[in-house]
């Protein structure tokens, strides 16, 4: 079935370099509304915003960093690209008053509601097979997923900040 398809690709391994949906993305395979682009990175607006401005910013080449926590000394220059990103798209979508900016990281990083943005089951098995799922975890996950449709963790697995703006953000961040 397609519940257990999705399953099995959600508890399958993948190196750090496997691509993603944001591939698409960046290779204009799928739509997305850009709102910045320069030869290293892309900044587009989540499909699913959590804020009235929601934007994600990507570097346009993964080079093994599927999340923070697989950085090396070499990303230096671009994990201060894509704050720097950041702080240009901050300015041009007007966040004047402030905003935040968020990076999740592995299973821990994040629990969302399974979002309408990827109706299409190929988007959906894309989106689930770049997600890794630690053993301890996976027991947990699955649960979540059959019973509520949400998804536990970081879940493209290309290094992203959010920016987030355009309302009063709350601490703890829940
Ligand atoms: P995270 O991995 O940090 O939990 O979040 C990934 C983010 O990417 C989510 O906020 C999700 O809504 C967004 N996202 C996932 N797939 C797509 C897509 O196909 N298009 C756009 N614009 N955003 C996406």
């Amino acid at each position: 079935s397609e519940k257990d398809a999705a399953l099995a690709a959600a508890a399958a391994p993948v190196p750090s370099d496997s691509p993603t949906i944001f591939d698409k993305i960046i290779n204009k395979e799928i739509p997305s509304n850009v709102v910045y682009e320069d030869d290293k990175v892309l900044a587009f607006r989540d499909i699913n915003p959590q804020a009235p401005t929601h934007i994600v910013i990507i570097p346009k080449v993964k080079d093994g960093l599927s999340g923070l926590s697989k950085a090396e000394e070499r990303h230096c220059e671009i994990l201060g690209r894509l704050m720097y990103t950041a702080k240009l798209v901050a300015k041009q979508e007007g966040l004047d008053d402030g905003f935040r900016i968020v990076i999740n990281d592995g299973p821990n990083g994040c629990m969302f509601a399974l979002c309408s943005c990827h109706d299409s089951f190929e988007e959906r098995e894309l989106w689930l097979s770049a997600k890794r799922v630690k053993d301890h975890h996976r027991e947990t996950y699955c649960a979540i997923v059959m019973l509520s449709g949400s998804f536990v963790g970081q879940s493209v697995y290309h290094i992203h900040v959010h920016l987030l703006g355009g309302r009063q953000m709350n601490w703890p961040p829940g």
